[in-house]
């Protein structure tokens, strides 16, 4: 049983998958258990309280603003990226919100939207309640969500359950590198038919290449237009867009210049910042597997397509579905939340993904594949998260540019060797969940520790 790679790479907005993605989604999901209980028009109040991470980052990462899209019904994948905000603002200005687009209720932020800043919730760092109240104060309905990263959610009874995803009935069922290799091997069949063969259990095979190049697209337009907007990014930090002057710089360089190993380099930079500054900007991003970390997979696809002899769709297919399985190793054996594992889980596990997909579609062995993507997670094990004013722009732009480079030297290196290796990519994952919970709850995308506290001229957070 596998999730769907279309959980994995979902199309939204940024700039946080956790922080933005998850709570609008949640905050829909409570919704829509109002419109199916029959509940929704006798909604006089309600209240969201956010905690832990959400609480203390949220600001930041527009957790406000998608709470409240989600609650007039609006979904990452459809809200246009210049309506959120706002919307938000005329929400607070006008007090009144419209619950799932069809029940005006009085809203007072003050009152109906609060940051709890020294409270978690037990069962992840990622909390929130929904209460909805009648016109006698009675409850009409509560539920605590939990947004686990990458844009899943789970509400508090189904906690457990929660890295089953969308299941598939998929025939090869994987939750190990181990079992997911075997597969390959008994079968004689690569990684990416393993996806696929799963996949096509739930919904054509057309369908699923078809999608999967509506994902390749987006991603490449988002770095088209990251490449194109200029300007400050928003937040108060005054982080200045650096990718346009860069697309420039690159453009009038000669052909032999942009084809030498600096040249490639810049590209990637270029490529990875791109899409993180439209993700800083609130703009449409593909989670993959995080929004922090939404660079890193389209800027090293865009190496494939732009610097590999032979890359064709079929490659950007098996590219992607490679990356979903490494994916689903880590959010089945670890976790791909900041919130619980730091920066690791996020740029770490982007660049195992992106190192194991590319040796995957450059003809790598199954050996050498594991590798890579073993490789690509040993070497940013206890990465902190730690953005400064609770904003994804530092470190986080330039480290999906890191994340991405480093995924095309591990795979040379994987490629270059016969794909022994004395840490497997199980234990790599294992390891890095251990490491996750041995850090400080500063380090975990609370912005109370590293870069964050250290950094002057920060905006209020
Ligand atoms: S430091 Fe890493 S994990 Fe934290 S917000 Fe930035 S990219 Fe995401």
């Amino acid at each position: 049983m596998s999730i769907s790679v279309f959980e994995l790479f979902s199309i939204g907005i940024g700039p946080s998958s956790s922080h933005t993605v998850g709570p609008m989604r949640a905050a829909k999901a409570f919704i829509d258990q109002l419109q199916n209980q029959g509940l929704l028009e006798r909604v006089h109040e309600l209240k969201t309280e956010l905690y832990g991470s959400l609480a203390l980052t949220g600001k930041g990462h527009g957790t406000d603003i998608a709470i409240l899209n989600g609650l007039e019904g609006k979904t990452p994948h459809e809200i246009l990226p210049e309506q959120a905000v706002p919307r938000a603002q005329a929400i607070c200005n006008e007090h009144q919100i419209i619950l799932n687009g069809t029940h005006p209720i009085s809203f007072d932020r003050e009152k109906h939207l609060l940051f709890h800043y020294t409270q978690v919730l037990p069962l992840h760092a990622n909390g929130m309640r929904f209460t909805a109240y009648a016109a006698d104060g009675s409850i009409l309905l509560t539920d605590v969500y939990y947004s686990i990263g990458g844009g899943f959610i789970t509400d508090e009874k189904h906690f457990n359950d929660h890295n089953k995803g969308n299941e598939t009935d998929g025939p090869y069922p994987f939750d190990t590198a181990k079992e997911l290799l075997e597969h390959c091997s008994e079968n004689n069949i690569s990684i990416s038919d393993v996806m696929m063969a799963n996949e096509t259990a739930l919904r054509p095979e057309a369908e699923v290449r078809e999608r999967i190049l509506t994902i390749a697209r987006i991603m490449r337009e988002c770095i088209e237009r990251g490449c194109q907007h200029s300007g400050i990014l928003p937040g108060g930090l005054n982080v200045r867009r650096r990718a346009p002057e860069l697309y420039k710089k690159l453009n009038n360089q000669s052909t032999t210049q942009n084809h030498s190993h600096a040249g490639i380099m810049n590209w990637l930079n270029l490529y990875a910042m791109a899409v993180n500054e439209e993700n800083a900007a609130g703009g449409r991003v593909v989670t993959a597997p995080t929004n922090g970390t939404a660079g890193v997979i389209p800027a090293v696809l865009n190496y494939y397509r732009n610097f590999c002899d032979g890359a064709n769709e079929k490659g950007i297919i098996d590219f992607l579905l490679t990356a979903g399985a490494i994916a689903i190793l880590y959010k089945k054996g670890a976790s791909i939340s900041a919130a619980e594992v730091g920066c690791q889980g996020e740029v770490g596990v982007a660049c195992s993904m992106a190192a194991g997909a590319l040796t995957a579609v450059l003809g790598g062995t199954l050996a050498q594949i594991e590798n890579a993507a073993e490789i690509g997670m040993e070497h940013h094990l206890g990465l902190t998260c730690d953005p400064i004013g609770g904003l994804v722009q530092i470190p986080c732009i330039e480290r999906n540019a890191m994340g991405a480079v480093q995924a095309v030297n591990t795979t040379h290196l994987a490629l270059m060797e016969d794909g022994q290796h004395k840490v497997s990519l199980d234990a790599v994952i294992a390891t890095m969940l251990q490491t996750g919970k041995d850090m400080k709850t500063t380090y975990k995308e609370t912005s109370q520790g590293g870069l964050a506290i250290n950094k002057v001229n920060q905006p209020e957070c």
